[in-house]
């Protein structure tokens, strides 16, 4: 049985740039329900009883939606809550490294982040993933998808669907996008990144 993740942070900790009206509909009802539901899908099959990422290698149909919504939503909450004022919330340790080297700084990095973010037709999900020898790559993931089926490490990701933004900012999708640099724990990205 797969439970909720419990936020790490307050329901009103990431305010204003993600209400906690937003943050109680998102986490409370949307994650709840793909758990609720797979939960109910896996019951007799072969995916009972199997870590969550190898579900999402090998499900396909309403298994792999309900998993890789769970998957894609507990990386993107885990990622929240800067420790620094917004000004000062940077890259740190070796992800930084390899931002800069690859991209030249964090403003042509973040450009091209929120671009693919903005310009993702419909509803999915904008990523930051390293490859096997430590490449970053941002990919475009429709739907439920992850970047794990395509053999990379998730870093960061930023949620695009409707729900993770509409009732804070309506249609404005890159205005949420830019804001939600100034709430990410860089800490716990560069772990994801340099375990
Ligand atoms: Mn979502």
């Amino acid at each position: 049985m797969f439970k909720l993740i419990d936020l790490p942070y307050a329901q009103d900790a990431l305010e204003p740039v993600i209400s906690a009206n937003t943050l109680s509909f998102h986490h409370g009802k949307h994650l709840q329900g793909y758990v609720d539901n797979l939960n109910r899908l896996i019951q007799g099959t072969e995916y009972e009883n199997k870590p969550l990422e190898e579900i999402v290698k090998a499900s396909t149909g309403a298994i792999f939606n309900n998993a890789g919504q769970i998957l894609n939503h507990n990386l993107y909450f885990e990622q929240f809550q800067a420790p620094k004022p917004a000004e000062e919330n940077l890259p740190q340790g070796k992800l930084a490294q390899q931002i800069e080297k690859q991209w030249g700084s964090f403003q042509a990095f973040k450009t091209e982040f929120e671009t693919k973010g903005a310009t993702l037709f419909g509803s999915g999900w904008v990523w930051l993933s390293a490859q096997p020898d430590g490449t970053l790559v941002i990919t475009q993931e429709p739907g439920a998808n992850n970047p794990i089926t395509k053999g990379l490490k998730p870093i960061l990701t930023f949620d695009v669907w409707e729900h993770a933004y509409y009732l804070d900012y309506q249609n404005r999708r890159p205005a949420h996008l830019q804001a939600l640099w100034t709430i990410l724990n860089w800490k716990v990205l560069n772990d994801r990144y340099n375990p």
